[in-house]
Order: C-alpha cells, then structure tokens, then sequence
C-alpha cells in the first residue's frame, strides 16, 4: 500500500528525530470507534472476535502475527503480544481489558455498541473504560514499531477478558507475566488526568495502591418457633445489636508513601476545613480533629484506612415465625498491607457475642502498595508534561479492585497509567451514554509514546 502524504510527509520531517512521533490520531479514533462495535459484555462470546480484531491491528501495523497469542478461556480470550527488546533490561508488561459492563439500548439515547460520534465526543458502551486507553496503547505499538523503535527490553501487552466480572484471565496472564520475568506492569485501566469544568487540567493521578474488597457475612441462628410463643432470644434483635456495633465502629486511621503524597496535593488543592484536615493527618496521622474530619466526609475517608459497612440484611422466613436465621453482608475496602482475616477477626471482637459469626464471604486478593519506583515516576511525569505541560503527577490509592491486583499479589508493582484526562461532568463510565472527549486522543497518545519510549528506550 502507498503511503498517504501525510504519513509520508511526516516521516521526511522527522527524519533526523527517530520515534518522535505519537500515532495518527485519525488512525487511533477509527480503531476506537471500531472496537466500541464489539459488544464484549461477559456471556455474549464477542471478547475473542474484538482480540482477534486487535491482533490483526497489530499485524497490520508491522508485527509478528506469532508474537501475539490469542488464548480462549471459556467464552472469553486473553491477548498476550511480546515484543522482543535487545534485553539490556528485565522485561516490562501494560496491561489493559477487552470486556466492558453490560448496558441496556432501551436506556440508551444512541446505540451503546455502536460508536457515535456527535458534539466533540464518541459515545459507546467501552469508548473510556476501558477500550480508549487498550486502543490508544495498540495504536503507539503500532507507531513505535513503524518509526524503527528498538526496545531495549521486551514489552509485554496482556489485554484481559473478564476484568469487569470474574477477573479469571487477568490472574492467568499475571502467572505469565511473573514467568516471564516482568519488572513493572502498567496498567491503562487504573490512574489518569482530571479537568476542570473549564477544560483545564487539574492534575494527575498515578495510581499505586488499591484497597481490598471484601464481604464479611455476620450469622445469627436460632431454634425459632411461633410468632404468638415470644422469647427473649430473637435472631433478628440480636444482629441488628451486632449491627449497630459494626455500624460504629472505625477503624485504626493509617497512612503510606501513597496515600501521603495523595493527601498532601488534595489537601493543598482543595483548602479550606477538609484540605487543612488532609495537611494535620498527613504531619500527624494521630490528630483526633483531623481524623475527625477526614471521618466525616464521604471522599476522605476512605483515604485514611480501612472502611467497613453493613450494606445487605436477610432474616427470618415467615411473618408469623420467630427467626431461625438473619445474616448481615459487611461490605470492607481494606488498606493496603492488611490481611482480610485480620478485618474478620476485628469484626468479630466489634460483634462481642459469641452467639453471632463472622465469617469471610467474596473476598479478592489482598495486595501491598507498589513502591513509587522513581523510573516510573519520573517516565510518568514526562510523559504527562509532555501531553499537557505543567501539570502535577500525584500518586494514589484506588478503592480496588483492578487487573493490577493480580500482578501486585504475585510482587508484580503495578502503576495505573490511564492517558486519559476528564472533566468531572463528562464521566460515565459502567453509566448511561458513556462518552470520551475526540480532543483527549492526540494527548493520549502523546502520553503512551512518550511513557514507551522513556521506559524501553
Ligand atoms: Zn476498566
């Protein structure tokens, strides 16, 4: 195939400047667009048709059709491209997922799986979350590999199947990626950029940290009988007192290397009451005012420890029947670095009553907090600044749980590094009309080369 002008032209320019340039950003919104008609909502069987339509992007972007390996796992598929470097340095791995949340037409204004493009945007079902970012790091392989990149140790790109629901074919890739010796995992699903109302950049977030999800279910059973025979012993009365203990309760506030740098830029960002609390917790993570102001607000709290609240009640089985059973689901994000019977066991202490069980119900993997590596913080800060100059990179802790659990419980770091910046009013990701600005891609893709480049050169 000839080469447009365009291309041509700007390979003649950039002659003297090897792998300067980001991908084509016409290229990269009519991938996208593309990609959003692959309607890879778990149960539907799409996920290997949009893999197989990811391999021949690549393929046709000048890689190895036996570099990328395309792994059935029940309905579902897992990518796996390697990109072999010169091995100067131990490997590195992105990661991104392929499946998106279900979303009902009937509730839809447009088509959610077919891409619109209307006012500056492209809506679809899987235009943010997460097959913006998955096309945007395709669409910079792809460009790195045309401009003669030369990596100078092997990048690994593991897309995923499942990530919004069971999260199988992450924990299988994971496995691979320990295998194959990877250093770090970035992972585009996780981090990114927010905008103000105005369309200017606030900050970024390099995301380091996730909190454990975990459901704690708290048991009371009991002989019952008829309702017209009460006695004193009631299970319904007798959990909802555990209830309110557990409905109490706070736990111990803590802080790390993440959560320290997170606090600190919204406390400076956000002033007033509520950023001097995130300022005194950050100089004292002991301060009583502090914490209990930081306890008191919905987007604070969860920052300085371990959460845990009642969230499902079941109990009893007829009007007229004294209670036999009434069970209460916990719902915890636990912090970083403690261990899920650790909460179990300190819920049990909460309950005081040995009448009542805790026992641990759906539980993901527990992980530490990845080391802010200064390679990658440094690389992430370029490539942000580079896309958008002058803004700020602030680490975070998410609230879980993401592919990066995988890697992190196998020792993998994993930094998520989303390219994408976002006004606050324009997110709906999992909602309604999820939409991504068309302005955000030419940035992304800065980002991704840049970040590459930096990492692999
Ligand atoms: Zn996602």
């Amino acid at each position: 195939m000839k080469l447009p002008i365009r291309v041509l032209a700007l390979s003649l320019l950039l002659a003297g400047t090897a792998h300067a340039a980001p991908g084509d950003a016409d290229a990269a919104k009519a991938l996208l667009k593309a990609g959003v008609g692959f309607d890879t909502v778990k149960g539907r069987g799409k996920v290997p048709a949009y893999a197989a339509f990811l391999k021949d992007a690549l393929v046709k972007g000048g890689f190895d059709a036996a570099a990328i390996a395309i792994e059935p796992v029940g309905e579902m598929a897992n990518l796996h491209l390697v990109w072999k470097g010169s091995g100067k340095r131990p490997p590195i791995a992105i990661a991104g997922h392929m499946d998106v949340v279900e979303a009902d037409p009937k509730d839809w204004v447009r088509d959610p799986f077919k891409a619109v493009e209307e006012d500056g945007y492209v809506f679809g079902r899987g235009a943010g979350d997460n097959k913006f970012d998955v096309t945007m790091v395709v669409s910079t392989l792809i460009a790195l590999k045309s401009q003669g990149f030369k990596p100078a140790r092997d990048i690994h790109l593991f897309l995923s199947g499942d990530e919004e629901t069971e999260g199988v074919t992450a924990a299988l890739q994971a496995k691979q990626a320990k295998a194959a010796g990877v250093e770090f995992l970035l992972n585009c699903d996780a981090g990114g950029g927010a905008l103000g109302p105005d369309g200017m950049p606030l900050g970024y977030a390099l995301s380091a940290a996730e909190k454990t999800y975990a459901d704690y279910q708290i048991t009371v059973t009991n002989p019952g009988g008829h309702s017209s025979r009460p006695v004193d012993e009631n299970a319904i009365v007798r959990l909802a007192a555990a209830t309110a203990r557990i409905g109490a309760w706070r736990f111990t506030p803590q802080i790390n290397e993440i959560t320290r740098g997170e606090l600190t830029a919204m406390g400076q960002r956000s002033g007033g009451a509520l950023g001097a609390a995130m300022l005194a917790f950050v100089a004292n993570p002991a301060d009583a005012a502090a914490i209990a102001t930081l306890r008191a607000d919905p987007g604070a709290i969860g920052l300085i420890g371990t959460t845990c609240v009642p969230t499902l009640v079941t109990g009893g089985h007829a009007p007229n029947a004294l209670p036999q059973k009434a069970v209460l689901t916990v719902n915890c994000r636990i912090f970083p670095g403690v261990a899920t019977e650790a909460v179990r066991a300190e819920l049990e202490r909460v309950v005081a009553d040995p009448l009542v069980k805790v026992t641990t119900g759906q539980e993901w993997v527990s992980t530490p907090a990845s080391p802010l590596r200064a390679d990658v913080v440094a690389a992430v800060t370029k490539a942000v600044t580079a896309a958008r100059p002058g803004v700020k990179v602030t680490p975070a802790m998410d609230a879980g749980a993401s592919d990066s659990v995988y890697y992190r419980a196998l020792g993998i770091p994993s930094y998520g590094t989303s390219g994408l910046f976002m006004k606050e009013s324009d997110v709906f990701i999992h909602g309604l009309n999820e939409r991504i600005p068309v302005a955000a891609i030419a940035p992304a893709l800065v980002h991704w080369h840049t970040l590459l480049t930096e990492l692999a050169k």
